[in-house]
């Protein structure tokens, strides 16, 4: 007996019906970042697991449960889980930072994490993400927020919360990660088990534990604003002025310290109550170590990364448009064989200049062939008959206004349907253009 297979808990197909809204995010994420100079980047799927140990850190939920990790011929690797490690490995082993600097680039990758899947949350998900490496100062901080606030406005999302915070640097964190363990000593054997062992290694990861009791004890945790050195300090009401100087509005919200340990001072999320509890749509900061903890010359670097499926949920929503994928713009119906080469050599033609052509690959009678074209949305349909071979003339048909237009076939054939699908591209501009603006018989 045969075995339907399904595919694995927490992936999704994306099928040919849902992929415009695909192609339209990452359509606007890429022009909007090539509108700010970066360049794409694309990096292997798996790495050396040691890459992410050492970059998203050891006390990271992401490492400790989240890895997907596989062996192959004794050789260990990790499916990537996020894209920084990735791009600024990259960026080493490919000299990039000796280049000019800032190197600024963006990615569109698939990322696998061993997740509870639920809405907004998967296994393999995909992210749109930038890295900005070489600037120090805060109005490149401003420069990272702005792009991403760019590409959510031009999504058309609105609700959607800028939350900043400064998590500090290594010096001010030494104060804070005291005043942390001192506050959570008393509740120690509450804690999660995770936790407990964060305690000692790493405090702050605590307050970023998804656990119920956790997150009730660190309710009342110190908050690192506190404890910013005058540096920290400065930057962070820098980040706030340029922010201010761009109209884009933001909250100050101690409680956002990231999911991965190599961010350093400004840190920030954009967040949604749209798509349920899953709803930070993007998420970024400044990690001015991981370079030269991966190997590199000590070098400032910032990035950010949104999750392309929380972005379309949150645009499905919303009600934004996404644009429509570009259908057929001929149909072919040959009646019978003996039609079928003028067909082919028609469709060859058109598909040359960019037109999208189909002919009847079912052997259907003409009423199934016009169901079929209807189907598609063709714009156009050309039915070859017996009579239409012979005298070399046809009716090329609107199926969407019904007007029919005589045609030679042979060689002024494709002169002809370019005129006739430019006059109609542009009645259709003209009518959607007379839709928006209500102008349609205003001036009779
Ligand atoms: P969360 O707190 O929701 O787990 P995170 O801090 O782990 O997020 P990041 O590592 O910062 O997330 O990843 C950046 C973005 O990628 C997130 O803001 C989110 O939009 C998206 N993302 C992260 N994990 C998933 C997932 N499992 N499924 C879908 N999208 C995800
Ligand atoms: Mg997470």
């Amino acid at each position: 007996m045969a075995i339907k297979i399904t595919r694995p808990q927490g992936t999704e197909d994306i099928t040919p019906k849902q992929i415009y809204k695909w192609h339209t995010v990452e359509r606007m994420a890429r022009e909007t970042a090539e509108n700010f100079g970066f360049h794409e980047m694309r990096i292997p799927t798996f790495e050396s697991t040691d890459l992410f140990l050492r970059s998203v850190g050891e006390t990271t939920d992401v490492v400790q449960k989240e890895m997907y990790t596989v062996k192959a011929k004794e050789t260990e690797f990790t499916l990537r889980p996020e894209g920084t490690a990735g791009s600024i490995r990259s960026m080493l082993q490919n000299g990039l930072l000796n280049d000019a600097l800032p190197q600024k680039i963006f990615y569109i990758l698939s990322c696998f994490r061993h997740e509870r899947p639920q809405a907004g949350r998967l296994r393999e998900f995909h992210q749109f993400g930038v890295e900005m490496a070489g600037s120090a100062g805060p109005a490149s901080d401003a420069e990272i927020i702005a792009l991403a606030k760019a590409i959510l406005d031009r999504a058309g999302l609105k609700n959607i919360a800028l939350n900043i915070n400064s998590i500090g640097c290594p010096t001010c964190r030494a104060e804070y990660h005291k005043a942390l363990r001192a506050y959570f000593q008393p509740h120690r054997d509450e804690l999660c088990e995770t936790c407990q062992t964060r305690l000692e290694k790493n405090p702050m990861r605590i307050l970023d534990c998804k656990s119920e009791i956790c997150s009730g004890i660190a309710k009342d945790a110190p908050v690192i604003l506190d404890y910013l050195c005058d540096e920290c300090r400065t930057h962070f009401e820098k980040l706030q002025e340029y922010l201010k100087a761009q109209n884009i509005e933001y909250t100050i919200n101690p409680k956002i310290v990231r999911g991965l340990d190599y961010y350093t001072k400004t840190v920030f999320e954009f967040i949604t109550t749209d798509i349920g509890a899953q709803g930070t749509v993007c998420g970024g900061g400044r990690y001015d170590g991981l370079i030269e903890q991966m190997g590199g010359k000590p070098t400032p670097a910032m990035g950010f990364a949104m999750g392309l499926e929380r972005l379309i949920l949150t645009m499905e929503s919303q009600g934004c448009e996404f644009q429509p994928p570009h259908q057929c713009d001929l149909y072919i119906a040959p009646m019978d064989e003996a039609a079928i080469p003028t067909a082919m050599q028609i469709a060859s033609s058109l598909r040359t200049s960019g037109y999208q052509v189909e002919y009847d690959l079912m052997q259907r009678k003409l009423k199934a062939q016009m169901k079929y074209a209807d189907k598609i949305g063709a714009t156009f349909v050309l039915v070859l008959g017996e009579n239409e071979l012979q005298s070399q003339q046809a009716n090329l048909k609107n199926m969407k206004t019904k007007e029919q237009f005589p045609v030679s076939l042979g060689e002024k054939f494709e002169e002809k349907f370019d005129d006739i699908a430019i006059q109609y591209m542009f009645h259709d501009v003209v009518n959607d253009f007379e839709k928006e603006c209500g102008t349609h018989g205003s001036n009779e």
